[in-house]
């Protein structure tokens, strides 16, 4: 059977900015029948994810992420629907998921490693499974119940970095439905700080492209941060951080304005803000929510009833096309997107 699928075209090296030509479209084929425990699968949704730039070097710097080969398709979250099933537990016209899910428009996939969706639970919004109630729905909240040490009544202010993509925006809504008086947002434009304040409930919003933002942080946070939700790192936690009070608290969600630089992860901080932030007692611990899948299905549970509630605002910038996933992936570097990005490949 002839397919489509998306290929590791070239490395933007450690230090380089990655474009769309990085990933390259083909023409392969699959074979036409499916083996014991195997189904194939028609791609409906894939995902691009910010730690994807990491595997496009040729060392990912961590040893949970495996490196692209060049000319190896590339994988990722992903949903499809069963077109047919050779496996026991899987029927034609289920829905279904996994964290590596080929950028191909069919696969056949063994039927083990994929997780049946229920499309009810999201009110029928599948790709949801992707972002709110999937790995980036659990990283917002198991980050928060993790390390963020919120308590409902203790009065206490959130700043939330890369607020508007996709851990940020449901991050600052998380940490209001946990419990804390004040959130703060900070993103790239003012469409997205109005989107933060207009929809999704934040208190205030910071567009770090404009301004002093050490100025509006203290306008905004008069008493301080006390739970620092960080997605970006660099210049803009630094400032964070030297406004946050004695034993508070920074969930390091991720550090996306490193990405394309040859650092460690985490990177350190500047002396004159680790300084700042052994004296305060804030604690900094690495997280990975990958290092909390027992609490799963139960999280996923509260994320989707969340949603159907209407407590949970989500939003998700959809591409169409899986010719235009490397597109997708450019664009979600450089901002592009409000909350999730997602490539829509049916159509
Ligand atoms: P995302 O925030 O939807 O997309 C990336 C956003 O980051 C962009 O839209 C852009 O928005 C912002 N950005 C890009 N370059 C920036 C820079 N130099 N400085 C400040 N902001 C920049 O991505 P996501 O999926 O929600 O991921 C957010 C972070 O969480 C990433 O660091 C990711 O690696 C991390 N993450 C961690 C885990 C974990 O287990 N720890 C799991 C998932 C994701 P602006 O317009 O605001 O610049």
């Amino acid at each position: 059977m002839i397919i489509q699928r998306v290929v590791l075209n070239s490395r933007p090296g450690k230090n380089g900015v990655p474009v769309a030509e990085n990933f390259r479209l083909e023409q392969s084929t699959i074979a036409d029948t499916v083996q014991a425990g195997q189904v194939r699968v028609k791609t409906l949704y894939l995902s691009v994810d910010p730690y994807m730039r990491c595997r496009m070097n040729e060392d990912t710097g961590s040893d949970y992420l495996r490196p692209w080969q060049l000319s190896e398709v590339a994988d990722g979250g992903g949903i499809g629907v069963v077109e047919e099933s050779k496996h026991d537990n899987l029927a034609k016209g289920d829905f279904v998921t996994s964290f590596t899910w080929p950028w191909q428009t069919v696969a056949i996939l063994d039927g083990s490693l994929l997780q049946k969706l229920v499309p009810q639970l999201v009110n029928g919004r599948l790709s949801y499974f992707l972002g709110a109630a999937g790995i980036t729905g659990l990283t917002a909240l198991l980050g928060i119940r993790e390390k963020g040490h919120v308590a409902a009544g203790a009065n206490q202010t959130m700043v939330v970095s890369g607020a508007a993509g996709a851990c940020g925006s449901l991050a600052g809504q998380i940490g209001r439905l946990e419990g804390c008086s004040r959130v703060v947002g900070i993103a790239g434009t003012d469409e997205k700080c109005s989107i933060l304040v207009q929809e999704m409930g934040f208190d205030a919003a910071i567009n770090y492209k404009k301004g002093d933002v050490a100025k509006q942080l203290r306008e905004l946070c008069p008493g301080g941060v006390d739970v620092y939700f960080d997605n970006v790192g660099g210049d803009i936690s630094d400032t964070v951080i030297s406004q946050m009070n004695q034993n508070s608290h920074i969930i390091l969600c991720g550090q996306i304005s490193q990405y394309n630089k040859d650092v460690p992860y985490p990177p350190p901080l500047p002396p004159d803000i680790e300084k700042i932030q052994k004296e305060r007692n804030i604690t900094r611990e690495r997280f990975l929510v990958l290092n909390y899948m027992d609490k799963q299905e139960a999280s996923v549970l509260q994320l989707c009833q969340w949603i159907q509630e209407g407590k949970l605002k989500v939003r998700e910038t959809m591409v169409e096309g899986l010719a235009n996933i490397g597109a997708a992936f450019q664009s979600m570097m450089n901002g592009g997107n409000i909350g999730k990005q997602i490539v829509s490949v049916s159509k």
